[in-house]
């Protein structure tokens, strides 16, 4: 069974993903991280992440920097969304995804594009949202917890430029494929928000 777990930064979709690949025994890839080592390794090798050549270049960095718990910042969240604009950065990274959700028994992918470019064809297809002041509220949770230094007003602003830079990009632009199944997280707690995501994904299994 193939799960898409789509959304926007912090709406709940990698806490729903997770929940679903346990609930379910299938492996789960966040794709986030793929595009934050993108962001990171340009970073580290003095690219632009603006440009479309370094941020190619960056696509191949090593293994060992998905390990790497700086790309849970905010920092490495902004430069993975500015790489991710870039159609040769997207199609670099298109194989490693596409053979994740065709691996044996399927798993769980979640991201930006899964359901409308990754695995078009998933079993179920889930479009994650929240409110910007709860999705904020909650980094801003998050990076607290991490020890990180930031204003709550620094994390809205940031949430917004990167929604607006998701959804307005030429290349598999943040939309909820139109067969997708849309959890509004605003007022759900976690366990709530899984179990909802659960019966969906129940109802949808394949016999
Ligand atoms: O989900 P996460 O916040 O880790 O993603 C970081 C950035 O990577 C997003 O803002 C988005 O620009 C990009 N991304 C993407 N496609 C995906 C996953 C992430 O463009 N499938």
């Amino acid at each position: 069974m193939i799960i898409a777990v789509d959304g926007p930064t912090a709406s709940g979709k990698g806490t729903i993903a997770k929940a679903l690949a346990a609930h379910f025994g299938l492996p789960h890839l966040d794709t986030g991280m793929l595009y934050r080592a993108v962001g990171r390794q340009c970073a580290l090798t003095g690219g632009d992440a603006d440009n479309p050549n370094d941020a190619l270049a960056a696509c191949a960095f090593p293994d060992s920097l998905l390990e790497d718990p700086e790309l849970r910042s905010e920092a490495s969240g902004g430069l993975a969304s500015r790489v991710s604009v870039h159609a040769d950065v997207r199609r670099a990274l298109y194989e490693r995804q596409r053979a994740f959700a065709l691996q044996p028994g399927g798993g769980v992918l979640d991201g930006r594009d899964i359901g409308t470019v990754i695995a078009p064809e998933a079993d179920v297809k889930l479009f994650v949202v929240a409110s910007v002041p709860a999705r904020a509220e909650r980094r801003f949770r998050e990076m607290q917890n991490q020890g990180r230094s930031v204003s709550l007003a620094e994390i809205a602003a940031d949430l917004d430029l990167r929604d607006q830079r998701d959804r307005s990009r030429a290349e598999a632009p943040l939309l909820a494929a139109p067969d997708a199944v849309l959890i509004d997280t605003s007022n759900l707690g976690r366990d709530a928000a899984i179990a909802q995501a659960i019966a969906v994904a129940e109802a949808a299994r394949p016999c």
